[in-house]
This record gives structure tokens, C-alpha cells and sequence, in this order.
């Protein structure tokens, strides 16, 4: 009879947790080493905030609606499924997205250049904008506000106008708090590497005539958003498949401990399981709670991780409600413009057939880190709000047909100043204790993109480690 293999055990079954889990089990497998999985979720359903529901021909998306096709790992992770042939392309007409300021929606410029002939920005604000050619680079490394970032550089009407209602949109967060080097990694290697944006963006753009590639933005390369043909929920679904009997719902951990001979103990409700290494994949603040008898400083900096609430509003209207074509990938809202919607998705303009014919599909997404009362309004009173903002900025007419929402309490990590430090804490208990892996949304990217790149490197760091500890048992 052959030895047991080595046991994982995963907490948390959202994308991270599944992803994670499989990824563990097939890089292992490549290198001969079969392992007995465990994957611990406490809700009753697998997925976390990534799951779809099919209401009345609409495809409703509970948190994210697409993932953008320039992460290899997002790519590869869904080919290893299998799920190639389900991939579904943004339409070409989502690539124009809008911004609602003074009463209108104005078209947001694709590239920088066009900034400066846009109806968004006043003459002084676009005057402004030029001089970030001259702005000499900051010189030291200390992290810093998105907000003064922008401030800085491009002055306070982009920083209101343009990053703020973006940063909305991408982290529901407050660029007067999140940290640029941990939610804009690029803009900070372009300012130390090149001296400034405009500087970088011209750089790049002589590199890539010479190498015959496309520079992108300063957001990176340019890229394509990607759902399937059943929605993002069929992601989780077919990871949920392929683990089987290895994922368990229903089984809130409690605790993470270490053994005397270096295993981990891992506590559910009802049950223990001994673990050679763990992989703890949910949320950050749940993470703190889990790990305070391992350590206490780590629990501390992973509870200070916070979370904005964010609120999903579908609403399906048929198409004669609409006086504005609503073409396009959806309308931003500065916070200055007193509407309470961060922003609405005319998701069945991106990707047609999420909603039935002669219908449309805006979902709205609301509170964030500027309106944590979120969480108090009443749902239908969040409807009504959101019918009327829709009224207000797309010139929606008439009671939506379909109504559906998703709230979540802490739907965002808010990466803040001092995030990137928080991060080490972890990766420092990580190091001291190997086998044990922090991974997932609260860390190193709140996107789908972000989770799949860290599952990609927590599987692999284990495959390495199970390959060294059980060929040199053998
Ligand atoms: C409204 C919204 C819109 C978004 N839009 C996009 C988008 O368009 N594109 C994009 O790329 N990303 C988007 N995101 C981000 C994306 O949803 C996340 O990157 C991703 O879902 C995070 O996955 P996760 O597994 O880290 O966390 P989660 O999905 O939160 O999963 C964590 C899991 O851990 C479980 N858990 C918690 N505590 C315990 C415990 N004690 N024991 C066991 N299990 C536990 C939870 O039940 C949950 O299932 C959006 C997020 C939201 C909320």
C-alpha cells in the first residue's frame, strides 16, 4: 500500500481558494507528487463574490463581470480548465466609456493626448495637465495617496475629475487613502524610471515603434475585457468541479494552529484537520482572526486590511426606457457631482446577450469607501435610488422590469498607505513558517487577475517545497 500523501488544507472557497487549490494539485501532480486536498468553505455555496445568476434571460453578475486579458495567469488558469472555448470577448463599442460631470456625459479621451482636447477638463485644468512634462520626480520612495499623486502631477481638477471617479470604479475606494504603490504600481515606476507620465508614455512609445509592439496607456497594454458564455460565476463552478469531493461547504474555520513537529492543526466547527502546509485564502479579516495563537503582530497588520462595502444594483428595462443609446462600457461619477451611484455598466452593451432582446441591463454599483452608510439603506430604498440616478445621468425612463441586488458588507479590500508594509508582515510569518500561505484579494491585486497571478505563486512555491520534502523521504 503506497504512503498518504502530503496534506493541504485550503480555507476559503471563493476564486482564490479554488484556483489555489487546484493549481496546488496539478503542479504537484507535474512533478509526481499526489497530495490529499481539503478545501474548507464556510458559506453553503463555493465561489465568494465571484457567482452569476440567470434571472429572466438577464445574466446578473454578483461581483466581478470580466477580467482583462492582460494577466497570463487569468489565461492560463482558464485554459487549464478547460474553459478556452467558453471565453467570451468585450464588444469593440465598450471600449468608449463616459463620465458624467455637470449635468451631461462626456466621453473619457482613450489616450492621453486626447485629454487635452476633451469637453471634460477646463482650459486651466488641461493647462495644467501639460506641465506634468516639467513636474520634477519625487525623490524619495515614502508611499503616498493616489489623490496626491495626482495632485501632484496633473493638478486638482484631474485628480477630482478624472482618477477620482476611476478609482471609484476599479476599488470602490477614496483616492485621499489608498496607497498609489500599492493600487498603481505602474505610475510609480514610471515616475522614478522615466521622470514623470508624459515622459514615460513617449519613452515606451519609441521603444515599442522600435520593437513593432503597441505601448498601451499608463494603465499598461492595452487590454480586453473577458467574461464566459454563463457569466463569471462558471469560473468558480468548474474549479468546484474538478476538486469534487475535496471541497467542503459549510465549514467556517476557526482557527489555524502549529503542532509541535512543525504541522499545522486546522480548527472548523465540527471538525480538526492536521495539515502540512495551509493555504489561507480567505478574506484578510477572517485570516486575523484564525491566526492570532501563531501570531498576534500578524493578525494585528492583516486586521488592519479594511474592506468597503459595495452594493451591486441590476436593473432590466426594455429598450424604449432609454432616451440614450447607451453604447458603451458604462458612466463614471465624479463624487463632486452629488449623485449617490459610483457608476453604472450597460453590461449587455459589453457583452451582448446578457440581456433578452429589445432589453437592457445597467448595473449599478454603489457606496464604496466614500459612503459606508451604505450598508444602512433599506433595499428598496436602494432600488429607488438607483432608478433615480439612472433617471438623472442616462435619462432612463420608467420602472425597471427586472430588479436584482447584491450586497456585500466588506466587498473591496481597501490596499490604504502602509498596505505594501501589511503585505510583508504576512509574507515575514510566511518565511518563519513554512507551509503556511496567505493569499487572495486582501493582498496583492483585488481583481480576478490579481488572484489568479497569487495562486499561480502559492502553488508553485508548494510544488517546490512537496517535491524536495517527499523525494528526499523516498
Ligand atoms: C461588486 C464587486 C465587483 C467586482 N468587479 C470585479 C471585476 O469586474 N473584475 C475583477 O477582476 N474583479 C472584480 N471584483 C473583485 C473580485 O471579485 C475579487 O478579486 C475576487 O472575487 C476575490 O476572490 P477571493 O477568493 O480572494 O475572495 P472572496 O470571493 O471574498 O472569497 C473568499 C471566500 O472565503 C470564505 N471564507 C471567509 N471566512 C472563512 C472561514 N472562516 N472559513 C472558511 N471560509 C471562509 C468566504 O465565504 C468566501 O467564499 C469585484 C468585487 C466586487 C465585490
Amino acid at each position: 500500500m503506497s504512503s498518504p500523501g502530503p496534506q493541504i488544507v485550503v480555507i476559503g472557497g471563493g476564486i482564490a481558494g479554488l484556483a489555489s487549490a487546484y493549481l496546488t494539485r496539478e503542479l504537484a501532480r507535474e512533478r509526481g507528487v499526489e497530495i490529499e486536498l481539503t478545501v474548507l468553505e464556510a458559506n453553503e455555496r463555493h465561489g465568494g463574490s465571484t457567482r452569476t445568476d440567470h434571472v429572466d434571460g438577464y445574466t446578473c453578475e454578483w461581483g466581478p463581470n470580466g477580467f482583462l486579458d492582460n494577466e497570463p495567469a487569468t489565461l492560463d488558469l482558464v485554459k487549464r480548465v478547460g474553459l478556452n472555448d467558453e471565453l467570451v470577448k468585450a464588444d469593440e463599442n465598450s471600449a468608449n466609456r463616459y463620465i458624467y460631470h455637470s449635468g451631461k456625459m462626456h466621453l473619457v479621451p482613450t489616450k492621453p493626448p486626447k485629454f487635452l482636447v476633451s469637453d471634460i477638463l477646463p482650459f486651466s485644468a488641461k493647462l495644467r495637465m501639460a506641465r506634468e512634462f516639467f513636474i520634477p520626480a519625487k525623490t524619495d520612495d515614502s508611499d503616498e495617496t493616489v489623490d496626491n499623486f495626482g495632485r501632484r502631477r496633473l493638478g486638482k481638477a484631474f485628480a477630482e475629475l478624472m482618477l477620482d471617479p476611476m478609482v471609484s470604479g476599479i476599488f470602490a475606494g477614496n483616492t485621499q487613502e489608498l496607497s498609489l504603490a500599492a493600487v498603481f504600481p505602474k505610475m510609480v515606476e514610471m515616475e522614478r524610471d522615466y521622470g514623470g507620465l508624459f515622459r514615460a508614455m513617449i519613452a515606451k512609445q519609441k521603444e515599442a515603434k522600435r520593437s513593432g509592439k503597441t505601448a498601451g496607456g499608463p494603465g499598461g497594454p492595452n487590454a480586453v475585457l473577458h467574461t464566459f458564455r454563463q457569466g463569471m460565476g462558471q469560473l468558480p463552478d468548474k474549479l468546484a468541479n474538478l476538486l469534487g469531493d475535496a471541497l467542503v461547504t459549510n465549514a467556517p474555520v476557526k482557527t489555524v494552529a502549529r503542532r509541535e513537529d512543525g504541522r499545522f492543526q486546522v480548527v472548523s466547527e465540527d471538525r480538526t484537520f492536521d495539515a502540512d502546509a495551509v493555504i489561507v485564502a480567505a478574506p484578510s479579516y477572517a485570516a486575523a482572526t484564525m491566526i492570532k495563537e501563531i501570531d498576534e503582530n500578524v493578525a494585528t497588520a492583516l486586521a488592519a486590511i479594511q474592506y468597503a462595502p459595495v452594493d451591486v444594483v441590476c436593473h432590466g428595462h426594455p429598450t424604449d426606457h432609454l432616451s440614450d443609446p447607451l453604447k458603451g462600457f458604462g458612466v463614471l461619477i465624479p463624487r463632486r457631482e452629488g449623485v449617490r451611484s459610483l457608476g453604472t455598466l450597460w453590461s449587455d452593451a459589453i457583452f451582448p446577450g446578457q440581456a433578452p432582446d429589445r432589453h437592457r441591463l445597467l448595473r449599478t454599483i454603489m457606496g464604496g469607501a466614500h459612503d459606508p452608510q451604505i450598508k444602512e439603506l433599506e433595499t428598496d430604498k436602494l432600488h429607488a435610488t438607483a432608478a433615480a440616478d439612472h433617471a438623472k445621468v442616462q435619462g432612463v425612463i420608467g420602472e425597471p422590469s427586472m430588479k436584482r441586488e447584491f450586497r456585500f458588507e466588506r466587498g473591496i479590500a481597501q490596499y490604504t498607505v502602509g498596505h505594501l508594509d501589511r503585505v510583508k508582515t504576512s509574507e515575514t510569518l510566511e518565511n518563519d513558517l513554512p507551509g503556511l500561505y496567505f493569499t487572495g484579494a486582501s493582498y496583492r491585486g483585488v481583481s480576478i487577475n490579481g488572484c489568479a497571478k497569487d495562486a499561480f505563486r502559492v502553488a508553485s512555491s508548494l510544488r517546490e517545497r512537496l517535491a524536495a520534502t517527499v523525494h528526499s523521504a523516498a
